[in-house]
């Protein structure tokens, strides 16, 4: 088969890191929790703010969101906690990596919610 511009994101949950963390059985400095969605700090902060928000489904990355409501879900979730840690007038930047080329390293899906300093256009 030709490849593929998603190549390289696919994994099962059992050997992920965010299963884990949603697992309970790594640590992680959790900000949000619901049934569906959970929000962290990143590990390795590119900002003042910088937060994670995943699935607590194992989901690869954005390509395999098949449930659209799932967004809706993950972006509520960005949009209270940047309210709840006063980003909203500074302003914020949400960021989905998606496969290997957009720098995409942990193969569950997050969106990063960055906030704290100015940030460049068009991103490296
Ligand atoms: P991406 O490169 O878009 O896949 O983003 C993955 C992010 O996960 C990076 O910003 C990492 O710093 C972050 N990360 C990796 N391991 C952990 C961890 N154990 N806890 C919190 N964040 C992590
Ligand atoms: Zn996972």
């Amino acid at each position: 088969m030709a490849p593929s511009c998603t190549d390289g994101v696919n994994s099962l949950p059992g050997n992920c890191v965010f299963c884990e963390i949603v697992e309970g059985r790594r640590k992680a400095a959790i900000l949000y929790e619901d049934p569906e969605v959970l929000a962290f700090r990143d590990i390795l902060p590119q900002a003042p703010t910088h937060i994670l928000i995943v699935p607590k489904e194992h989901v690869p990355s954005a390509v395999a969101v098949s449930d659209p409501d799932l967004w809706s879900k993950l972006m509520d979730v960005a949009r209270k906690l940047a309210l709840e840690l006063g980003c909203e007038d500074k302003g914020y930047r949400l960021v989905v990596n998606s496969g290997p080329q957009a720098g995409q390293t942990i193969p569950h899906l997050h969106v990063h919610l960055l906030a704290g300093r100015s940030f460049r256009w068009p991103p490296g």
